[in-house]
């Protein structure tokens, strides 16, 4: 499996993109203001990139949707509840002008708790881990997730802003849909460096015990 992370924009977010290195199709996550490296990167690996799937659609993470969309033929894949977040986009981007403007994508497929999408010979499986947003999600592909801003290596997201929940439902999520699974899984997030659910199990403070929310 070929995973290529683009961290880019004043806030430093990850856009990767996962392809299988056989077929060379793939899946494009998150991308933001830095879409342009993105397409770059995508056009130097010889990829065929159809779908763009979001953890979830605050502007650093989405700036870029419509632009990849339009130059990938792409399909736009998002939770139903993370479209009142997508919605915000133009009034986020007079908040961080930084973005400069930007067009609202249109979604294509709604994606839920457990549905599948498909590139090559892997499937991106979808956890819903509502917290950060209401429609947060992290995409499980073979031994790796792709945790947005749900988990971080040593931190979690935050729950105030745009869409946000609750730490306590952040922290349920994190438990019992992440936590869950095989200690040696890759964590790459949507900030920040690489990670495994291993380490996070034992070092991470909002995890392992350090912080009582319960
Ligand atoms: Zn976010
Ligand atoms: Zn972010």
């Amino acid at each position: 499996m070929i995973v290529r992370c683009i961290p880019g924009g004043s806030f430093l977010t990850n856009s990767y993109i996962v392809a299988d290195e056989e077929t060379k199709e793939g899946i494009l996550i998150d991308p933001g203001s830095q879409v342009d490296e993105v397409l770059e990167e995508i056009e130097r690996l010889g990829l065929n990139i159809t779908k763009i799937v979001n953890t979830h659609a605050h502007i650093d993470h989405a700036a870029g949707v419509e632009k990849a969309k339009r130059e990938l033929g792409a399909k736009f894949y998002l939770h139903p509840k993370e479209e009142p977040v997508l919605l915000a986009l133009p009034e986020s981007a007079l908040r961080f002008p930084e973005f400069g403007h930007v067009d609202v994508p249109e979604i294509d497929v709604y994606v839920e708790e457990g549905d599948s999408i498909e590139f090559g010979n892997y499937t991106a499986k979808v956890i819903h881990t509502p917290g950060h947003t209401y429609g947060s999600i992290c995409l499980l592909v073979d031994e790796s997730v792709f945790s947005g801003d749900t988990l971080f290596a040593g931190s979690v997201g935050r729950v105030d802003l745009t869409g946000g929940t609750s730490m306590r439902e952040l922290i349920r999520s994190i438990k019992t849909k992440l936590m869950v699974l095989p200690s040696h899984y890759k964590v790459y997030p949507g900030h920040g460096p690489f990670t495994t659910i291993g380490t996070e199990r034992r070092s991470n403070p909002f995890i392992a015990g350090g912080i009582v929310l319960f």
